[in-house]
This record gives structure tokens, C-alpha cells and sequence, in this order.
């Protein structure tokens, strides 16, 4: 008890590690069937791994909802400057450390979005299959990253396994040609009676005020894509907030297909009960369901890829596979992010990563657990002497880590 008195944060990560091993998560699943796909594994990269703890917080971050975002940020913000300013010390040492934690918090959060790091990648084990991203963006859409240029998309895209990917700027044709690292294919996200349409292939403008008045211009517009030869796509959050009772009238017009996973923060929240709804109503009419990573050049993970069959059209030509962790948005309310995100994360961690967490929170426990004496400097040093320790209170078993 004196032990977890001293390391409440060490001992609390470690019982999390191991307890969530034993009702662990896959690292990908099929949203369409709920189990993990034959065909294609999540690998992680050796730099990635070593350095899991930071890895996974900053993908938890990532794969959060808007609102659950929020209610995680402001009850950790609240709890890290309690915590900072009950524990005992100094009026101005508990200060800084109830500033410490918010600010690191933060700190995380910017690093999600921005900071370059290593990633995990798909690999499929059937050569018949193709990895794609269905709806991406550049800074060419209003919304997009300052500077994120085709090439960037690509080098993002190409890092986690895509060998290929649609650009879909908003109300912007892409017309460039980037064959590497990846193909980069044209498309287009048209914005009409709020609805975000996804268009697939070398498509011509539209006259966009056409098909903007309201619903039933709307679904005029499925038509005039085929007509210039491009497939059109519904895209999340849209006909679920704004056109889930149309969806029937979608199809009937024309829609080629529906997306069931979108990674953007103001998607994630799609219920799971809902996806069910439209993979039945795909599979009836036989249409394309799909997942989009919607990357507006934030943040350098996704949460989803697309398994494409070659030569087969439909609802069988696409399986979607994506993190359970992003798809656990729609299941949990938002006031619960604060714990369910970070219990979600230890489920979803491979036995090299869980590996890795407890190798750093021994390295940090035992740091902090030695005593100093009077006159050490921080630092390495003090690990080193540390192990020292062990070894000479255990003659004949060295510590080992
Ligand atoms: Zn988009």
C-alpha cells in the first residue's frame, strides 16, 4: 500500500497493461462481418513500438470523436490540475504542477496532429487484393492543411500501406498526376443541399447551383455524374445527420454507394446500428460500401483501408477494414472518453507493444523508486546506479530488464 502510495501512476499503468490483456482487441475488423479480416494484418515498425506508450496515446487521440474530444480533454485537463495541486509541496511547486499536466496534455493533442513519427502499416497476404483511400483531401479544399500538397497526401498514404488513392477536394476537380510513391486518382466531394457526394473518376465541373436548392435537386445529381462516367459516393457524417430519411430515395436515384467509415472527427460518432442499416441496404441493391480516411493533412494515422477485389463490381468488389478503436466512437457517449478512450487503447495493444509499456514503466519506476544521495545530479546516472542497487541487494541475480 506504501508502494502505490509513492508510484500511483506507474503501478495504476502497469495493473492497465496487464488486466486489459486478458480482453484484448483485434488490431483490425471488418465492419461488415465485426470479426478480423483473413486477408490483410496491421504491422507495426520497430521505431513505433519501441516508443509505444507515445505511439498509442497519440493514435488515441487521433481516433477520437468531436465530441468525445472534447469531454476527454476537459475532464483530464480538470483531473491532471487537481491532481497536480493536491499532492504535497510548496504553494508554488503545487502550481506548476497543476499547470504541468494540461499543458503536456495539450502538448500530446498538437503532437497527434502534427508531429511526424512511425506508423503502422497494412500488409495484405493476397496479391489479388489492392489497398485504397476513396476520399482524401489537399490544401486545393478550403478546409485542408495550409501546404499539404498532393505528394504530401501520397507520402501519408503510401506510409501506411495504400497503394493508391483518390483525391476529393471540396468543389475542386484534382487534376494532377502523381504516380509516386503511390498513384494518386482524380475525384471530386461536391457539397449540394447538404450533402457531401463523393465523385469517383476524371470528372467535368458541374453546375453546382443546380443540384443545391434542396432534396429532390439533390438526387438529380447522381444521374449527371454517370453521365460524365464518374461512380458517386455518400459520404459520412452528411446522410446520416442530415439525409438519413432520403437514403431509400439515394438509391432509387442513382447513388453508387454509401461510406460506412469515415475517419474525421465529426464522423466517428456514426452508430454502429446505423452502419448495419445501410450494409443491408448496400447489399440489397448491390452497392459499393466504402471507408474514407478524409485526411485534411492533420494528424498522420488513419482508421480505415479499403481491400479492393479486382475485376468484381458492387457490394462485393470493397471490404473495409479499420481500427476498433476508432469504430468504438459510435458505441460509447462522449462523457464517458475521459476513461473508456484510454481502457480502449490498452485493449487495443499487441503483446510487442504491451511489451514495451512495461519495459518503460520500469525503467521510469525504478529511476524514481531509488533513493538519491545527497549531491547526485539527475539524469542516466541515476538509472545506471539504480540497477546497481538491485544488483547488490540480489548477489548472483543481476537485474535485467
Ligand atoms: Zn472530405
Amino acid at each position: 500500500m506504501n508502494l502505490f502510495r509513492r508510484h500511483p501512476i506507474a503501478l495504476t499503468l502497469l495493473a492497465l497493461v496487464v488486466i486489459s490483456a486478458f480482453d484484448p482487441l483485434p488490431a483490425l475488423v471488418d465492419p461488415a462481418t465485426g470479426a478480423p479480416p483473413a486477408d490483410a494484418d496491421l504491422t507495426h515498425p520497430l521505431a513505433y513500438v519501441v516508443a509505444a506508450p507515445f505511439s498509442d496515446v497519440l493514435d488515441a487521440l487521433t481516433f477520437l470523436s468531436l465530441d468525445r474530444a472534447r469531454a476527454l480533454l476537459a475532464a483530464w485537463v480538470v483531473g491532471l490540475a487537481a491532481f497536480g495541486a493536491l499532492r504535497p509541496g510548496p504553494p508554488r511547486r503545487r502550481v506548476a504542477r497543476a499547470l504541468l499536466g494540461p499543458i503536456a496534455l495539450l502538448a500530446l493533442g498538437g503532437a497527434a496532429a502534427t508531429l511526424p513519427r512511425s506508423v503502422p502499416r497494412l500488409v495484405t497476404t493476397d496479391s489479388a487484393l489492392t489497398v485504397i483511400d476513396y476520399h482524401a483531401h489537399t490544401s486545393a479544399s478550403h478546409d485542408g492543411r495550409r501546404g499539404w500538397t498532393a505528394l504530401d497526401l501520397a507520402r501519408w498514404h503510401a506510409a501506411q500501406g495504400f497503394e493508391a488513392s483518390y483525391v476529393t477536394d471540396h468543389n475542386v476537380l484534382f487534376d494532377q498526376r502523381v504516380q509516386q510513391p503511390i498513384p494518386l486518382l482524380p475525384g471530386v466531394e461536391w457539397s449540394v443541399a447538404g450533402q457531401h457526394v463523393v465523385a469517383l473518376a476524371d470528372t467535368l465541373p458541374i453546375d453546382r447551383g443546380r443540384f443545391d436548392r434542396d432534396t429532390r435537386s439533390l438526387l438529380a445529381l447522381f444521374g449527371e455524374l454517370h453521365r460524365h462516367g464518374a461512380l458517386s459516393i455518400a459520404s459520412l457524417p452528411e446522410y446520416w445527420r442530415a439525409h438519413w430519411d432520403d437514403v431509400d430515395e439515394f438509391v432509387a436515384a442513382g447513388l453508387d454507394g454509401f461510406e460506412i467509415v469515415n475517419c474525421a472527427p465529426k464522423a466517428l460518432a456514426f452508430p454502429d446500428a446505423r452502419r448495419r442499416q445501410v450494409l443491408a441496404l448496400a447489399a440489397a441493391h448491390d452497392l459499393l460500401v466504402v471507408g474514407a480516411s478524409d485526411n485534411h493533412g492533420w494528424g498522420k494515422v488513419t482508421c480505415v483501408w479499403n481491400l479492393v477485389v479486382s475485376g468484381v463490381r458492387g457490394y462485393r468488389s470493397n471490404q473495409v477494414v479499420a481500427r476498433p478503436l476508432a469504430l468504438a466512437q459510435g458505441e460509447w457517449l462522449p462523457w464517458t472518453a475521459a476513461y473508456t478512450q484510454p481502457w480502449l487503447m490498452f485493449r487495443s495493444l499487441s503483446w510487442s507493444e504491451r511489451c514495451s509499456w512495461i519495459t518503460w514503466i520500469l525503467v521510469v519506476f525504478i529511476y524514481r523508486a531509488v533513493p538519491r544521495r545527497a549531491g547526485d545530479a539527475g539524469g542516466l546516472g541515476i538509472l545506471a546506479r539504480s540497477l546497481e542497487v538491485f544488483r547488490l541487494r540480489w548477489p548472483g541475480k543481476p537485474m535485467t530488464l
